[in-house]
């Protein structure tokens, strides 16, 4: 059986929609320069295949036909050094990841090039991905006081939608809900806050009675400023009608307490 080869259009094409850089977003190297001779150009730029040119290779997919195979739509634009790389480790380098790659390297190239780059993809910089440490100790510290697993990262549904929280538990009939801020020296948004509570006070949760809140402030900023933070929260926190509870961890006793 051979191999599926891409053609010299869909190579061109491949290298093109990436500003001719190699894909990896921890290289980006750009792969191709003047030799010396002033007629000629040198690339070290590969079209590799995302799933194999033929069976047996990494990350190949019989049930592709040979046309697709051989498209753009199965092609990465890498330098020479990424494109052995990918193939050494196609658990790390899975199908998924080389074609986030690609994505990630056509949004940069629209966006250097500023063609069309109204809106792009928001990026992994750009967003809280997951619980911080800090919120990950803090929900552990919680487990310990309430006696029971915190669910992280929830949407609790509400009316016609949901809300998301940090955390979550049960109390009697009601949601008790975790919301974690992190002060690193410059307070925490205070908007964030007093918005949760209302939603805490308005919301109809479908499963719930009511919404106990507990607002959770985690500092590694100066120690002197944490009362000041805290008295800030309470403050809020005691202005409403909503069950709120404020607890101010600093993350280096968290740390030492869980051994993080
Ligand atoms: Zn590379």
């Amino acid at each position: 059986m051979g191999r599926d080869e891409f053609p010299e259009s869909v190579k061109r094409r491949v290298a093109d929609r990436v500003g001719l850089h190699c894909s990896n977003p921890e290289c980006q190297r750009i792969t191709s320069g003047p030799a010396v001779d002033p007629a000629r150009s040198i690339s070290v730029g590969v079209a590799a295949h995302i799933t194999a040119a033929a069976p047996g290779g990494p990350r190949y997919r019989p049930d592709l036909s040979p046309t697709l195979r051989a498209s753009a739509e199965n092609a990465i634009w890498l330098c020479q050094t990424c494109s052995v790389l990918i193939d050494r480790d196609e658990v790390r380098f899975s199908e998924s990841v080389l074609r986030e790659w690609r994505t990630r390297a056509e949004d940069f190239a629209a966006k250097a090039i500023g063609a069309g780059a109204r809106y792009r993809r928001i990026a992994a910089g750009e967003i809280r991905q997951e619980l911080s440490l800090g919120a990950l100790l803090a929900i552990k510290a919680l487990e310990e006081e309430f006696g029971c697993h915190v669910e992280s990262n929830v949407h609790v549904p509400a009316g016609d939608g949901w809300v998301w929280f940090d955390g979550a538990a049960v109390r009697g009939e009601d949601l008790v809900a975790i919301d974690i801020r992190e002060n690193h020296g410059r307070g925490v948004p205070y908007f964030q806050i007093e918005h949760m509570i209302e939603l805490c006070r308005t919301l109809k949760f479908d499963r719930f009675q009511g919404c106990v809140l507990f607002l959770v402030v985690v500092s590694d900023g100066p120690l002197e400023a944490d009362a000041a933070v805290e008295q800030r929260v309470k403050a809020i926190a005691g202005t409403s009608s909503v069950e709120a509870y404020v607890r101010m961890f600093r993350l280096n006793d968290l740390r030492a307490r869980f051994g993080m």
